[in-house]
């Protein structure tokens, strides 16, 4: 089998050798005779992945013991709604930064429980720059204040934190978390979906500041509550058992390459070579974001014709470079090169760029 250079958005590239562990093991999990995903989630075994995997993410980031972290099913999109269910209820007031199609969707599921204050909005840019940081303030009294740190479809992505002084910050870190370090104790409630850097689609990370809790109301159903999910340690109900177990190999994968300052290595050179190759094209290829704010785990360019795009896209599948379509609602070319993108993938995609803008520039 050739394996093809994944660039997909998400679901995305894992490592081979995650894939091929979980091959071998998955019939019958280290000699106990069953899989891992036909035991019970309360048994000693299933709870040696679940508690490593806890352990790893805590050890990886640094997460000090007052965070909870937490396993939820529902995707990031249903913490858009679980967060304002718990936190901005009874008339309370989130502040918002509307940095791309991601936060907005958080922050219309906000919208529906409580009032909203938008501190900084890009849509008249088209979502296509952030604020420097430390023109941002929150509101003092809101409940708490939301960002995205990376826009996987605008492909914006924050260098540096906003401060937010006493209104307890939030991030969707779905599209990098896993791919940087970040000052843990700055923020009160930081989630994931898993499936970019670490693992498959199926389980969110929910890493939340313990004190939170007890602003919680006594009115939510049983799955929407975080103190159930803390007080379980994410065995409330069923977690999702599959993902925890491939996140964990994930994450093992990475701390053997060095952890999380191995990640930035890799992203930077990854993006480098990209962004490079679109710099040096004259204009063929363009990328709508400036330097200060340009993500590197998804890269967007344009070409100056849509009919250019699509001739690109089809050389691209013929040298086994896929996923480099721009999302739906914005066209153009995307590259997500998360961890597990070697940057042989990002050489080849270089390589092509250079090779295609020869041809028809
Ligand atoms: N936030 C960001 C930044 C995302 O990229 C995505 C999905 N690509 C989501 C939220 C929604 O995640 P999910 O599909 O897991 O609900």
């Amino acid at each position: 089998m050739t394996r093809i250079f994944n660039f997909s958005a998400g679901p995305s590239i894992l490592p081979v050798s995650v894939l091929e562990k979980v091959r071998d093991e998955f019939v019958d999990y280290q000699g106990n005779g069953m899989s891992l995903v036909e035991m019970s989630h309360r048994g000693k075994v299933y709870d040696n992945v679940h508690n490593g995997c806890v352990a790893l993410i805590r050890e990886l980031l640094g997460v000090p013991e007052n965070y909870k972290i937490l396993f939820l099913a529902g995707g990031a999109t249903l913490q858009f709604g679980m967060i304002p269910m718990n936190f901005l209820w009874g008339g309370k007031t989130a502040d918002f930064t509307l940095t791309g199609a991601w936060a907005q969707k958080a922050c219309n599921d906000a919208k529906k429980i409580g009032k909203v204050s938008i501190v900084w909005d890009g849509k008249p840019g088209n979502y296509q720059d952030l604020p420097d940081p430390k023109t941002i303030k929150a509101n003092p009294g809101s409940a708490y204040f939301h960002m995205t740190s990376n826009e996987t479809i605008g492909g914006v992505q924050w260098q540096s934190w906003p401060d937010t002084g006493k209104v307890p910050l939030f991030c969707d870190m779905s599209s990098d978390f896993m791919s940087r370090r970040f000052p843990i104790e700055k923020f009160s409630l930081v989630y994931a979906g898993a499936q970019k850097n670490a693992g498959p689609a199926g389980a969110t990370i929910v890493i939340l500041r313990e004190d939170l809790l007890k602003n919680c109301p006594e009115s939510i159903v049983a799955y929407l509550d975080y103190r159930l999910h803390a007080k379980g340690n994410s065995l409330y109900n069923t977690p999702p058992v599959f993902t925890i177990w491939m996140i964990k190999l994930t994450l093992e994968w990475l701390k053997g390459k060095g952890g999380l300052p191995a990640a930035e290595k890799m992203a930077e050179e990854r993006s480098k070579i990209i962004y490079d190759a679109i710099e040096s094209s004259q204009g063929f290829y363009t990328c709508p974001v400036p330097r200060h704010c340009r993500s590197k785990m998804n890269l967007v360019f344009r070409m100056r014709t849509e009919q250019l795009e699509s001739s690109f896209l089809e050389e691209a599948k013929k040298r086994k470079l896929e996923g480099l379509k721009g999302h739906r609602s914005v066209g153009g070319c995307r590259a997500s090169v998360y961890n597990a993108m070697p940057v042989d993938g990002a050489k080849a995609l270089a390589q092509l760029m250079a090779d295609f803008a020869k041809r028809n520039g």
